[in-house]
């Protein structure tokens, strides 16, 4: 009796993915022909499916699963938090929020160190902006084409790539305007890399000269999303010049560039620049729990010694988000994971040229550390793409997810976006696994 109970209140397969479907959104996409992938396990660097069969995590799942899946270290970190202390208001102090303030001051770039806790990065950057404007009184945030910063209506007015459109009938986000953004393969300002002198980071300069009430500069340090855009080197020292001689804030937007991703504990450490926030999310935990942090620096912080610091949350510093980014960073150090990151990136590069050398249709292979942008092209010399935003939001078919597709069919799973891939596996995945 006990297993026919057993087997009638179990779900199919089929009913499951029917009832996510039915009852739930699939997001950034039309909802019909959305055919979810029923999961049900998850170890190491693989998923496995409803029907038992096994992928390889090429993305760490929205480039946020970086120490693999099942790490026992994290898992048992919940349940200790759990039976210890599931939650307190964000008013009191608690050991884990004074254990992982302690470690975050050690593994974040130098001098920030007050911190605000979210649930998403998208709330940690509607912190940042908050606090950039308390701190300067200025309201303007120049953000970049090509970047994403969340999806709330402040994080998605802050968005450059057309994610931002559904949201703005009226124009622009309020108080966002939009500057080039830096990316050599296809120079939005048809300059080119070196003689071009960094005239991406002069526009910026140039928006700062020519507007009032600039607050704060937003940046990703390594663009995500839009295809893994890495700064040449100068850009970034030049853009905290431009910051500093002008009183902007520069605001660094680690979301998806931190932990250990790019081969550096944080994208901004290639180059030496502190900004004054960082916001991060997705891999401070491994993805075990939802956990945001906005991270500023001690004059910001000295700031608010004698100002009212109008923010907050309720599940904000919630214990059971804290406890396993205590254990996830510590997993972190253990493993090496950042040194692992950069050591395999001459191994993962070099697979993706061998890619590019074969394949016509990959016109530029990018990224850093664990962290890689295939951009499909039609023509190697025009650079045109393969598809376009407005396709994917017309629901016309885009050869990326035809391609993707047919990858995860041959058991891999990889991001697929408008008309580039990304791959980001897990910290700890082997050389083994890149060749397969
Ligand atoms: N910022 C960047 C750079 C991101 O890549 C993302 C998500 O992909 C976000 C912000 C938003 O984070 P979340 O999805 O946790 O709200």
């Amino acid at each position: 009796n006990e297993m026919m109970l057993e087997k009638s209140e179990t779900l199919t397969s089929e009913q499951i993915v029917e009832l996510t479907r039915k009852h739930n959104y699939g997001t950034w996409r039309f909802q019909k022909g959305w055919n979810p992938m029923h999961i049900v396990d998850a170890e190491g660097c693989y998923i496995v499916d409803g029907k038992g069969k096994r992928y390889l995590d090429f993305s760490a799942q929205l480039m946020c699963s970086n120490l693999g899946h099942k790490n026992q270290v994290v898992i048992d970190a919940i349940a200790k938090q759990a039976q210890q202390l599931s939650y307190a208001m964000p008013g009191y102090a608690t050991e884990v929020r004074a254990e992982l303030s302690k470690l975050l001051v050690e593994v974040l770039p130098a001098g920030l160190s007050k911190f605000f806790f979210t649930t998403s990065g998208t709330e940690a950057n509607e912190a940042a902006f908050k606090i950039a404007r308390m701190y300067t009184g200025k309201t303007k945030i120049i953000a970049r084409y090509r970047s994403y910063h969340g999806s709330t209506t402040g994080s998605i007015a802050a968005t450059g790539d057309p994610r931002r459109w559904a949201m703005e009938p009226g124009g622009k986000g309020p108080g966002v305007i939009f500057g080039p953004e830096v990316n050599c393969y296809k120079c939005p300002i048809r300059h080119t890399y070196p003689g071009c002198g960094i005239a991406c980071a002069d526009y910026l300069e140039h928006m700062i000269r020519n507007e009032s009430d600039v607050a704060a500069v937003l940046i990703e340090p390594v663009v995500g999303t839009n295809g893994v855009l890495v700064p040449p080197d100068e850009y970034m020292p030049k853009l905290r010049k431009i910051c500093d001689e002008y009183g902007v804030l520069l605001i660094a937007d680690e979301v998806m560039s931190g932990w250990g991703r790019t081969g550096e504990w944080f994208a901004m450490n290639h180059w030496g620049v502190v900004p004054d926030i960082l916001t991060t999310a997705k891999g401070i935990t491994g993805a075990y729990v939802p956990l945001g942090l906005c991270a500023t620096s001690g004059k910001i912080a000295d700031f608010f010694e004698d100002h009212y610091f109008a923010h907050g949350h309720t599940y904000e510093a919630h214990p059971m988000t804290l406890a396993p980014a205590v254990a996830a960073i510590r997993e972190m150090q253990r493993m090496d994971l950042v040194a692992r990151a950069k050591g395999l990136e001459p191994y993962l590069r070099g697979k993706l040229e061998e890619l590019k050398a074969k394949h016509p249709s990959v016109g530029d292979v990018r990224g850093k550390g664990l962290f890689w942008a295939v951009d499909l092209v039609k023509n190697r010399t025009t650079k045109e793409p393969f598809g376009t935003y407005s396709d994917k939001v017309a629901g016309r078919p885009l050869l990326v997810d035809q391609i993707a597709g047919k990858i995860l069919a041959d058991g891999v799973t990889i991001q697929a976006w408008v008309s580039h891939f990304i791959i980001a596996p897990p910290l700890i995945i082997t050389k083994v696994q890149i060749d397969f």
